[in-house]
């Protein structure tokens, strides 16, 4: 039998990755931890408050950030990705492939002067495109590690050989356009994949509306449109005429239980519009809002609880009816056409602003990194789990957490975490 490497590889570091690594961490188990973006945090990041308690999610999120950055045990690979794996459990070989920062890691202080003089502004994508940044920049203000990036797409030096503002103006020295893009291999005993997922783009749902009406926007960016770090500052205005939206709706199962797109559940969107709900109440609460649902899936601990308080509390009406169609009338106000399942009668309701509750969906290039690894995919392109035990892929030594599995919310994701990494231990500690 060959040697056995006390070290565990985890791909993706938003919240599972993140809770999977402290936990492997804490208990001595050296821990590699790759993330493609410039900073972890994956999409819990975006999130302005989360379900069920209602905390703020940067404040939960931020002290595990900063304690995965610290740990001793915990190496961190920032724009980095898996290109190639051969060996065996217990004595994994991986080549990463890591992009070129262009900032020295140990020299910048993120104190912003480079990205105040950075004449280039491209759609931020941490904000789904719904403010511009510079290209340098950090993903979002408390993204760790708390070091800028150039986009080398945008970055005019790259793009028309002239600039170098930022080198001129940082009394770091910290630029640096000669970093290259670097190979190297890591020897690790087992690997925890917890990639994440990507939100389905309503545009081609046309009846809709999303793209072609302003004022019919997705949740994730409802999410950025009511943070008080996103592009309005907290102040909720809806597209068109920056008015205060007064009358809300919320369409769940967007692009999900549709066999035309995805047959599968998102499981998180029943939860998540309530909450969009009740933080826009307590914005302003004279805003009235409706949600419009197939079946209310609400399966976890004090979940209908939440939702009676949504109606009790927060004067949010639950309209059971299937969204036929949104039209816009002259004044740019969405019109949702449903038919009311109830009474079997097709009706329309005017709003201010309206809010497409988007499936969750595997993850851009999951399929590759699956040909890379070896592992399954399931009949929906998610990663594919052991029926038995769900944190076991299909290869030994290879371990899944998250919503790389399938929709999942946080607190779901975190036990995930939890599971996979005590799973990985134990290939590990067989010595
Ligand atoms: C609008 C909306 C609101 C939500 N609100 C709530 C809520 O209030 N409460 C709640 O419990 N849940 C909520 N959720 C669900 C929540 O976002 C997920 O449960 C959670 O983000 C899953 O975490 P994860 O780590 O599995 O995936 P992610 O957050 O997607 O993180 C995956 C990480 O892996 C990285 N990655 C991807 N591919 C690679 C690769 N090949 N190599 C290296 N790194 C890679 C990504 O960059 C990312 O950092 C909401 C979801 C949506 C869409
Ligand atoms: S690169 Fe230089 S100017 Fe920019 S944030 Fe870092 S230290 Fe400041
Ligand atoms: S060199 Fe690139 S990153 Fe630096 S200021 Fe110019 S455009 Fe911005």
């Amino acid at each position: 039998m060959g040697q056995n490497i006390k070290k565990v590889m985890i791909i993706g570091g938003g919240i599972a990755g993140i809770q999977a690594s402290l936990d492997l961490a804490e208990r001595g188990i050296e821990v590699e931890l790759i993330e493609k973006n410039s900073c972890i945090g994956g999409r819990m990041a975006q999130l302005d408050k989360t379900f069920p308690t209602n905390d703020c999610s940067i404040c939960i999120l931020a002290p595990k950030l900063s304690e995965c950055s610290r740990h001793p045990n915990i190496t961190l690979h920032t724009l980095s990705e898996v290109k190639k794996l051969s060996g065996q459990p217990g004595n994994f070989k991986v080549k990463i492939y890591k992009k070129a920062r262009y900032v020295k890691e140990d020299e910048c202080i993120n104190c912003g002067q480079c990205v105040e003089k950075c004449p280039m502004r491209v759609d931020d994508e941490f904000d789904m495109k719904l403010r511009k940044r510079r290209a340098i920049y950090i993903d979002y203000v408390q993204g760790v590690p708390s070091i800028m990036r150039i986009d080398k797409e945008n970055c005019l030096l790259f793009t028309k050989d002239s600039c170098r503002i930022c080198e001129k103006v940082c009394e770091r020295e910290a630029i640096d356009f000669d970093q290259k893009d670097e190979e190297f291999e890591l020897n690790v005993g087992s690997i925890i994949v917890a990639t994440g997922y990507d939100i389905f783009d309503p545009s081609s749902l046309t009846t809709l509306g999303y793209g072609r009406y302003p004022n019919v926007v997705t949740a994730l960016e409802f999410e950025r449109l009511i943070c008080a770090s996103g592009p309005l500052g907290g102040h909720l205005e809806r597209p068109s005429d920056k008015k205060d939206p007064k009358k809300l709706a919320f369409v769940n199962c967007v692009g999900s239980r549709d066999v035309k797109n995805n047959p599968f559940c998102s499981s998180c969107c029943c939860m998540y519009t309530t909450k969009e709900a009740m933080i826009a109440y307590e914005h302003d609460n004279e805003i009235e809002t409706s949600i419009f649902y197939i079946d209310l899936r609400a399966a976890g601990k004090g979940f209908r609880e939440y939702i009676q308080r949504g109606r009790d509390e927060y004067s949010i009406k639950y309209i059971k009816g299937k969204v036929a169609k949104i039209l816009e009338d002259d004044q740019k106000n969405p019109l949702i056409v449903y038919e009311d399942i109830d009474t079997l009668q097709v009706k329309q309701i005017k709003f201010d602003l309206v809010i497409l509750a988007t499936t969750m969906i595997p993850k851009k290039g999951a399929e590759e990194l699956a040909q890379t690894l070896g592992i399954k995919m399931n009949d929906f392109n998610f990663y594919k789990a052991n029926s038995y035990q769900p944190q076991k892929s299909s290869k030994e030594g290879i371990f899944l957490c998250g919503a790389c599995r399938e929709p999942m919310d946080i607190p779901n994701s975190v036990i995930d975490a939890s599971g996979a990494a005590a799973k990985a231990a134990e290939i590990i500690m067989r010595g």
